[in-house]
């Protein structure tokens, strides 16, 4: 038997592309921690199913590979935001239940049925629209959103009532799912949550045997009460926060890097990039890394420069080498000045990757300088990292 590990790995590039060893801007996806950390999320639901969220493109991470690793590892219950992502799903995931958060309005109805995707119901004007669209298809499945507080989507309380006690419905209505969703379950301490679980409860009540689903990645983690019959845990699968901190019980499922592509010696009293704000107090190394806000990279991570520095202290870090470098000055389009003087020469060289999140720089804490939230770094990661799976073992 030969042994071929000393070979080099032979990747097959689509024309125009480069290698994940010389790209400018990389990520590398571990769907293995996205797997463990849905089963994670799943041994927090205790007795409830769990289901997996994964809209807005997977948070950004590619909705068909993290969809068919997660069918793979066994979720059955898929929500996405819109029609379009349910039906590039469906490829993935041939026999989940895909259920399409936005709900359903004439012109979606086609691809609903084509692919077999659940509607979540947000208004009677979408109960209307879905009696009038099924009335010639026959049974077909539908959730129903109750809104208990916050104000975006769903039917409110009185409504569910109405409809459930409603004989003029037709006779197939029966939802396969009733859901609410949680305004401020990132705060065990607000009484928000305990209100929303007892207008829930009253509303689920009226559809007997009907199952209920309350939580999303911050509901999960405060409690049984919460759990219901199916959870939907949507950020705890990429790594982030829902609740402080309670990332730390997750793997990190992305890294995005940045190529060194020039290391430059600049004197003190120089200053650095767009607005010249930042003003070098000491003859400093610069190492200019090839990725910008068009990259997702936000702006408002600039070391100085943008107004938010007044309100968060720190601008951002990368991590190279074992060090943490700050950011000196605005982020760019597509570069980003990182301050490596404190970095022993012969540590970096052109050509190194400095990490911008991962396992050395955690997602929320990249979020916090920038002012934002991890969900919002991770969704507008944008298309021109060169991306790079790990599949599960
Ligand atoms: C986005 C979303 C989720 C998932 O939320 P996470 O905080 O990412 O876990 C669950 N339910 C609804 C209705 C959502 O809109």
């Amino acid at each position: 038997m030969s042994d071929f590990s000393n070979e080099p790995v032979e990747e097959t590039l689509a024309e125009g592309e480069i290698p994940f060893e010389a790209a400018a801007a990389r990520l590398t996806i571990d769907l293995g921690a996205i797997v463990s950390n849905w089963k994670t999320m799943r041994a927090l639901s205790g007795r409830a199913r769990t289901a997996a969220v994964v809209k807005a493109d997977g948070y950004g991470l590619g909705i068909e590979d993290v969809g068919e690793a997660l069918y793979g590892a066994g979720a059955a219950d898929f929500f996405v935001a819109v029609p379009e992502e349910g039906a590039t799903l469906r490829r993935f995931a041939p026999d989940a239940r895909i259920f399409v958060l936005s709900g359903m309005w004439p012109g979606t109805e086609e691809v609903f049925f084509e692919n077999d995707l659940v509607p979540v119901l947000a208004s009677s004007e979408q109960l209307s629209f879905f009696f009038a669209a099924v009335a010639e298809f026959g049974d077909y499945p539908c959730a129903l959103q109750i809104d208990t507080g916050f104000n975006r989507l769903g039917l409110t309380v009185e409504e569910a009532l109405a409809l459930a006690g409603d004989v003029s419905r037709p006779a197939s209505f029966e939802p396969v799912l009733i859901l609410s969703h949680l305004a401020c379950g990132d705060d065990p301490a607000s009484p928000m949550n305990k209100a929303q679980l007892e207008w829930f409860r009253i509303a689920a009540s009226a559809f007997e045997g009907v199952e209920t689903s309350l939580s999303a990645s911050a509901g999960i983690f405060l409690g049984s009460d919460y759990h219901f019959d199916l959870t939907r845990p949507g950020i705890a699968l990429y790594g982030g926060d829902s609740q402080a901190g309670t990332s730390k019980r997750l793997r990190p499922a992305a890294t995005a890097e940045a190529r060194i592509v020039q290391i430059r010696e600049a004197r003190a009293g120089t200053t650095v990039s767009y607005g010249a704000t930042c003003k070098l107090g000491r003859d400093s190394r610069l190492a200019i890394a090839a990725s910008g806000y068009a990259d997702g990279y936000h702006r408002s991570l600039s070391g100085s420069g943008v107004p938010l520095r007044d309100a968060v202290s720190a601008g951002g870090y990368g991590s190279v080498a074992g060090y943490k470098v700050p950011i000196a000055g605005r982020i760019t389009m597509d570069m980003t000045v990182y301050d490596v003087t404190d970095v022993p020469e012969g540590a970096i060289r052109v050509g190194d990757y400095i990490e911008l999140i991962g396992p050395n720089l955690p997602l929320d804490e990249a979020a916090a300088a920038a002012g934002t939230i991890g969900y919002e770094l991770l969704t507008a990661l944008g298309l021109r990292y060169r991306r790079r799976y790990i599949q599960p073992d």
